[in-house]
């Protein structure tokens, strides 16, 4: 479904382009792209192009929170100004944001918002990689390929996670968050990729850093992508498809930028000194699935969803999926509202009709549940809605299902509403995330040698990966090597 929206949209991108290039011939208005050189027509103006940016920082704001650790945080943002500083667009309000996920992933806002991932960070082994990656995603920014494509009608719906993941209509009506992001990770093109890559070799040169770096970097995202199932995705890879032949372009491009790179900047011990204590995969304290049980230790809460459906813990919800994608469960934080007037407002909305409504418990929580019916664009959905009270604060139940499909999934949708209930199990509760740990060796080591001496809680070729060297191969003495404890 992701790969046809993309084929479609380099078709668009290509017609846009020659429309574009006429609008040139016949129009004034015309600039010529600092950064690319090529000519545009400016469809956006630079306040708007940051305006545009604020208001989708906005909304990734709220499907990602930043990763906690100030030195990361200022690590990166000193980096990446650096780096901005030597761009033909040094102007902007540029802003540098390390995000708490674990996918292999950066991204950028048009007018200058950049997003890193702690899952890419803790990939890496240089700091010249991760001037690879700013630079790379620095120079969407300066070639202007989202401002160019981001409308303010693909902003509006970012909000709302269709794609992938949900039928548009049921998603348009649940307000799900999660997937909205993959309308930006969707929109680059070959052609920008390859941009991109040259302005992000550009910026890493002018600023000192060894460009051979990015071939160390398109491995380790190759890597990924062939180790990662469907778990990990989104991924840097998929969003920024074709890494091998981003291989053989930075090879080309790297025998005919200069004959001589010695002297330039890698920075592999302090980058990977860095990494030690990292958090290291998904942190189960954000809640962890186990089965179709989901915990969370902070909030201190459970619940079961039903056998079969596809479950997605997101930053705001959690949420579950029936396999025919015609029934939807959502949970999440309602608000300081009094759940009775949550449940009004709930069912006062025009296109809801309320079913019975109940005051009775939920495990000895406090609830207002309803039964209730909507009017979606493409049909009719029927399903049950729970605010409880627990822990202080305010939880939404929502379940729903397509008419013709109501019946078959509402045992399913009322179980899972009535599975909620708190979280007391003490090994539940005392759950820490993996870390990385970095050691130093005293002696020349093979990774599996190293395994048995340092055990880690990932496989042998994660750890690999996570080296940057093959399976069966070998450290030498003083170097700096990463492990994955709990
Ligand atoms: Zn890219």
């Amino acid at each position: 479904m992701a790969y046809h929206a993309r084929q479609a949209r380099v078709g668009d991108r290509v017609r846009h382009r020659q429309l574009a290039v006429l609008a040139c011939l016949v129009l004034a208005g015309c600039a010529v792209n600092p950064a690319t050189g090529q000519k545009e027509l400016n469809l956006v103006s630079e306040s708007q192009e940051i305006a545009l940016g604020m208001q989708a920082a906005q909304q990734v704001s709220t499907q990602m929170g930043p990763y906690q650790d100030s030195a990361w945080s200022a690590y990166v943002s000193r980096l990446g100004l650096q780096l901005a500083a030597q761009s033909e667009r040094p102007q902007l309000p540029w802003q540098f944001t390390v995000v708490d996920d674990p996918a292999v992933n950066a991204f950028a806002l048009p007018g200058g918002f950049i997003y890193i991932t702690r899952g890419i960070l803790s990939n890496m082994n240089s700091e010249a990689e991760l001037a690879g990656v700013l630079g790379h995603e620095i120079g969407h920014v300066t070639a202007r390929h989202s401002a160019t494509q981001m409308s303010r009608a693909q902003l509006a719906q970012l909000g709302l996670g269709l794609g992938t993941v949900l039928r548009p209509d049921m998603a348009q009506y649940a307000g799900v968050v999660g997937a909205g992001l993959q309308l930006l990770f969707l929109k680059y093109t070959r052609d920008d990729e390859t941009q991109a890559d040259m302005l992000g070799f550009r910026y890493s040169l002018r600023s000192g850093y060894d460009p051979h770096a990015m071939l160390d970097l398109f491995s380790m995202l190759q890597g990924v992508e062939s180790a990662s199932g469907q778990e990990r995705l989104p991924t840097w890879a998929v969003t920024h498809p074709f890494p091998e032949n981003r291989l053989a372009h930075t090879q080309r491009m790297l025998d005919s930028a200069r004959t001589d790179y010695t002297g330039l900047t890698w920075d592999r011990e302090s980058y990977v000194q860095q990494l030690d204590g990292m958090v290291y995969g998904t942190d189960p304290r954000q809640g962890y699935f186990d089965g179709q049980a989901f915990y969370h230790p902070e909030l201190r809460f459970q619940v079961v969803f039903p056998t079969g459906w596809r479950t997605s813990n997101g930053f705001s919800a959690v949420t579950g999926l029936a396999e025919g994608q015609d029934g939807l469960l959502q949970l999440q934080l309602a608000g300081t509202t009094p759940i009775t007037k949550s449940l009004q407002e709930f069912l006062a909305q025009p296109s809801v009709s309320a079913g019975p409504t109940s005051r009775a418990p939920v495990n000895g929580l406090p609830a207002a549940s309803a039964q209730f019916s909507a009017r979606l664009e493409q049909g009719t959905v029927q399903g049950h809605v729970a605010f409880i009270t627990y822990g202080g604060r305010n939880y939404r139940l929502m379940a729903l299902a397509t008419s013709a499909q109501a019946a078959t999934h509402d045992a399913a949708m009322r179980g899972w509403i009535a599975s909620f209930r708190p979280l007391t199990d003490a090994a539940r509760l005392d759950v820490g995330p993996k870390r990385i740990r970095v050691v130093r060796l005293t002696a020349p080591m093979t990774l599996a040698a190293f395994e048995k001496k340092y055990p880690s809680v990932v496989s042998a070729d994660q750890l690999a990966l996570l080296n940057g060297v093959e399976t069966n191969g070998s450290f030498p003495k003083g170097r700096l090597v990463k492990r994955v404890v709990r």
